[in-house]
């Protein structure tokens, strides 16, 4: 394919086009008559080529974050005649207050502010 591109020595101090980069004179570049100059593949420095991605990275995650997402419903909790309420764990590495034995994630328990959390097959003894 036709191209402008040559390969060139500057001859004074420029800027690479791609990664803005310092081109010190007489670097080897790539040379377009209307774009300028850029390094050759390979040569953008370590530094500025992570800036580079991590720009790219940030671009991409501000896409991310315009993109719609979808709603959770969250399921009500349903309260127990102890004024508990009964849900699902959502985390684990909680403990049950009955039985001291580790609640796992997805497990029912019933939760009262204050006193914490229980398996729902618990029966607490202070009622
Ligand atoms: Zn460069
Ligand atoms: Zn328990």
């Amino acid at each position: 394919m036709p191209s402008s591109w040559r390969t060139i020595t500057t001859q004074k101090d420029g800027e690479c086009r791609l990664c803005g980069g310092q081109v010190p004179a007489g670097t080897e570049v790539r040379w377009h008559p209307t774009k300028g100059i850029e390094h050759q593949k390979g040569e953008h420095t370590a530094d500025i080529k992570a800036e580079f991605a991590e720009s790219t990275a940030q671009r991409e995650a501000a896409l991310a974050k315009a993109a719609p997402v979808a709603v959770e419903e969250r399921p009500k909790a349903e309260r127990l005649p102890s004024g508990e309420a009964k849900m699902l764990s959502k985390y684990a590495g909680s403990t049950c207050r009955v039985c001291t034995q580790p609640i796992v994630k997805g497990a029912e328990i019933a939760w009262i502010k204050g006193k914490g959390a229980r398996h729902i097959e618990c029966e607490p003894e202070d009622g």
